[in-house]
């Protein structure tokens, strides 16, 4: 039985209209809920409402919470969406159903290196894999440039790793827009259907840009603490 969830509510109504507003299937559109900074018990009520994918940012925190959620609750899919380093892939692959940050070739090295690893096991089904695009070329910003998109793209099929689509963060101060499609172009362009793109303030946008998945947490769980975003 599943117990209403207002804001998760609300949050579908809008992925709703904004998939109806462009002519798309809201099934299409995934919905993430960035459970982030919050703990099991603030997690319960949105799984009570039926909701089944969720993302984290950290490796560390959600083998914290996820694994008794995971005994509760059948089909729950785990996003990783924060930066990945090469020394915990072990344990974000045995975690994690998607990874939506993978930026650089030695991170693509180790996934694949792990990857070849399971196929030789009888272990559980390797993550799909979202290659994290630098939309604004921003410094500070993980992901590949767009002019690097195409060959890191190549490099990981080579590699044979399950790469399902892109992602970008769009910088803070811009118009986010322009950066959904560029990644939308990029991904047409190489032949990748997965669009994960667009958060609290600009989901609805991302959706008319072609988003396929979506990146929900404040408008879901409220204000995160702000020292621990
Ligand atoms: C925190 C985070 C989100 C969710 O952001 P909100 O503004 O809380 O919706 C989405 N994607 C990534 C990569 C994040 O780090």
């Amino acid at each position: 039985m599943s117990a209403p969830n207002g804001a998760l509510a609300e949050i579908q109504a809008r992925k709703n209209a904004a998939a109806h507003a462009w002519q798309r299937n809201t099934e299409d559109i995934t919905l993430i809920a960035v459970s982030k900074t919050f703990d099991a018990e603030a997690i319960r009520p949105v799984l009570d409402a039926g909701q089944r994918h969720f993302g984290e940012n950290r490796v560390q925190e959600a083998q914290k919470k996820w694994p008794s959620l995971k005994a509760d609750y059948d089909a729950i899919q785990l996003h990783l969406l924060g930066p990945l380093q090469s020394n915990k892939v072990k344990e974000a692959v045995a975690l994690f159903d998607v990874i939506h940050s993978l930026d650089r070739a030695k991170l693509a090295t180790a996934l694949a290196a792990e990857q070849d690893k399971m196929a030789s096991t009888a272990s559980a089904g390797f993550p799909s894999l979202f290659i994290q695009v630098n939309t604004g070329a921003e410094p500070q910003k993980a992901g590949v440039l767009p002019q690097e998109a195409p060959a890191f793209i190549d490099m990981c099929r080579a590699l044979g790793l399950p790469i399902i689509g892109l992602m970008c963060i769009p910088p803070v101060d811009e118009a986010p827009a322009p950066h959904f499609a560029l990644l939308a172009n990029l991904a047409r362009a190489s032949g990748v259907t997965g669009l994960s793109m667009g958060m609290s303030d600009d989901f609805e946008i991302a959706i008319a840009q072609g988003a396929t998945h979506i990146r929900v947490g404040r408008a879901l769980f409220g204000e995160r603490p702000t020292a621990t975003l």
